[in-house]
């Protein structure tokens, strides 16, 4: 469970993340929603501890981030918009690299590896140094090294962006599959289309503060009396013409 206080993030005089509140159960797929520039990734880098609040508090499973930085973290599995890889690693020795940092033990480790390559069909790329990688491949085995310490809470920010379809494909049936085991899942997303695939629940951000959160059926059934136009009603909702929080 990820629960957010007041949570607000300051660059010099400029805030990008003003007095956030939210709070995001296990087993829900939550999609945080947003145009460019909202502070998606700026809240996300809060919540995985790669950012130090301005103020207010980030509690993962119970844990304040700031105070229990390596127990909290434990259980993220966090995938930047950018991922970073090392260029002269394989993809099969990165994910070597990033499941010793977790401390899994070997056997455990190398049967993971194996079903992960099989998941995200990695096949012979495995091989390859991820310098040669697609975006594709690259966001494959930045999610696969997430997923390698069996996170129970998934962070995920701006998945889809510039992915083939079949790496698309992959990263959503991936997503829905850990939710539906339990995981709790949080990605941002400038995509009304992909929130609306896989989200159980999105809250809208604009200029660093949440204007209007419900649950994807409550969403889609309030924009009946907006001509049943999803894209319209967001677009409504962005330009500040509908402001509501319902359930
Ligand atoms: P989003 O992910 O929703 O597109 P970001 O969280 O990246 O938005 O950015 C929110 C705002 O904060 C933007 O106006 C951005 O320019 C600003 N911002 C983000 N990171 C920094 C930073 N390190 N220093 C200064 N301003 C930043
Ligand atoms: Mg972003």
């Amino acid at each position: 469970m990820i629960v957010i206080k007041n949570l607000t993030k300051k660059f010099g005089n400029f805030i990008a993340v003003d007095n956030l509140n939210l709070e995001i159960n296990s087993g829900e797929f939550f999609g945080f929603l947003g145009p460019n520039g909202a502070g998606k990734t700026t809240t996300i880098k809060m919540i995985t501890g790669l950012y130090a609040p301005t103020s207010g508090e980030v509690i993962i499973n119970g844990l304040d981030i700031q105070k229990f930085p390596i127990e909290a973290k434990s259980f993220i599995g966090y995938v930047p918009d950018e991922p970073f890889l090392y260029d002269k690693l394989t993809g099969l020795e990165y994910l070597y690299f990033s499941g010793g940092l977790y401390g899994i033990e070997k056997s455990i480790l190398k049967n993971r590896i194996e079903k992960l390559i099989q998941i995200f069909e990695l096949n012979e790329w495995i091989y390859r140094l991820t310098e040669e990688y697609s975006r594709g491949m690259k966001q494959r085995i930045a999610i696969a090294s997430a997923l390698i310490h069996d996170p129970k809470i998934i962070v995920i920010d701006e998945p889809i962006v510039g992915l083939d379809p079949s790496s698309a494909t992959i990263v959503k049936k991936i997503l829905k599959e850990r939710a539906n085991e339990g995981a709790t899942i949080l990605m941002s997303t400038h995509l009304l289309s992909i929130a609306e695939e896989l989200c159980d629940r999105i809250a809208i951000i604009k200029n660093g503060k949440i204007i209007f959160e419900s649950s994807l059926k409550s969403f889609q059934k309030f924009t009946f009396g907006h001509n049943g136009n999803l894209e319209e009603f967001y677009l409504k909702v962005l330009s500040n013409e509908i402001t509501d929080k319902v359930d």
